[in-house]
């Protein structure tokens, strides 16, 4: 059996141990230790990052009552070795376990939901069997920043299955022999085998920062500490470009933006009455009883192009085309007809004039690699 050290020390960050055994797994190595400070994935939670004789551990399993450490090189059998954890990593895990327990302790205790899930990886997850107005979040994560403040200090005990009996603790699972038990003073009593903070102070600060359905209840999205700290570092790098571009005081960037979307959407319909009228002016040139009408419109979009193909289909008595687009990039083009069949005349519109596209009898559009003047020669020809 390992000797867990993070069971009852958190902080311990070198440590030296007995290589029991070194075996060639696959590609990699697997390291059992007599003892070690490398807490292993489970729980939800990730494991340890960290060194063994300066050789990176790529992961830390649970096997019975053994630790295996992951490596790429071997390490020699029966000789004792330094091992170093990564306290970045672990630092950043304590501060949300605990947290995490913290802000469990209180919903159990304030709404008598249970803590069913919990993830701590990349984003830090904790669902509940309840539900919550943003409010009362709040006012969860006011009181759980207390608690820290507090600085209250975390006790790990192991009971006696006799103690256990009269103690009230919140627990995942049911056990009864050598339970680990959490004790954050005065809060939260919880079993978990995880390493934790010494002191609730260490946490930090612990932030809420989404909130979803899931499964009938809640998952909650956790931040804590260091993590909090930069995120808040990314959001105000995000509001300070936003004040700056909108002119917009830092609490105010929410408003500047809803002005912005208000005179946009001002502008798109003063753009469409715009060109409603150009379009009007464009079809008052039209002499009644033409045959073909060709259109070069660089400012159109298809929206406002088919809107002009519409109306000026009804004044010839050919095909009304319009092309958008440049003799660089090519034309793309809507063209309709009240006489003709388009949906027959695709075909060799689209092979005279290097391009594709089709659609129905009155109207089609596509694309082509004809220029102007070839455009404007083939519709004379017709
Ligand atoms: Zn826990």
């Amino acid at each position: 059996m390992t000797k867990r050290i993070y069971d009852t020390d958190s902080h311990k960050t070198e440590f030296e141990a007995l290589i029991k055994s070194c075996e060639k797994a696959d590609n990699r190595y697997r390291i059992i230790l007599d003892e070690t400070a490398f807490f292993p994935e489970g729980g939800g939670q990730g494991c340890d990052k960290g060194r063994l004789n300066g050789i990176e551990v790529e992961d830390v399993q649970e096997e019975g009552l053994e630790v295996i450490h992951y490596t790429k090189s071997p390490v020699e059998e029966g000789q004792r070795v330094c091992g170093v954890i990564d306290w970045d990593n672990r630092l950043r895990c304590i501060q949300h376990h605990s947290g995490e327990h913290i802000i469990s302790g209180l919903i159990h205790e304030k709404f008598g939901y249970d803590n069913i899930g919990f993830h701590l990886g990349d984003e830090v997850t904790m669902d509940f069997n309840g539900t919550f107005t943003r409010e009362e979040l709040d006012e969860l994560e006011d009181e759980a920043n207390r608690i820290i403040a507090e600085n209250v200090k975390v006790n790990i005990k192991y009971p006696s299955p006799e103690e256990l009996k009269n103690m009230q603790y919140r627990s995942k699972l049911d056990l009864e022999d050598n339970v680990r038990i959490v004790e954050f003073e005065g809060y939260d009593v919880c079993a978990c085998c995880a390493p934790h903070v010494n002191y609730s102070g260490e946490i930090g600060l612990v932030k809420i920062i989404a909130s979803e359905s899931y499964k009938g209840g809640t998952r909650l999205y956790l931040l804590a500490g260091l993590d909090a700290l930069n995120n808040y570092r990314s959001l105000q790098t995000n509001n300070d470009s936003t004040v700056a571009l909108l002119s917009a005081k830092p609490d105010e960037t929410a408003k500047a933006v809803k002005k912005l979307k208000d005179d946009y959407e001002a502008m798109r319909l003063e753009k469409d009455e715009l060109f409603g009228e150009l379009i009007n002016y464009k079809l008052m040139n039209i002499k009644e009883g033409q045959r073909n009408i060709v259109f070069f419109e660089p400012l159109f979009n298809n929206i406002s192009l088919r809107k002009l193909i519409n109306k000026a289909m009804e004044k010839c008595e050919g095909i009304a085309a319009g092309f958008i687009g440049n003799e660089e990039k090519g034309y793309s083009y809507i063209m309709g007809s009240k006489q003709l069949d388009l949906k027959e005349k695709a075909a060799e519109i689209n092979d005279r004039l290097k391009g594709k596209g089709g659609g129905n009898k009155t109207m089609i559009q596509g694309s082509v690699k004809a220029s102007k003047e070839e455009i404007i020669a083939y519709f004379k020809s017709l």
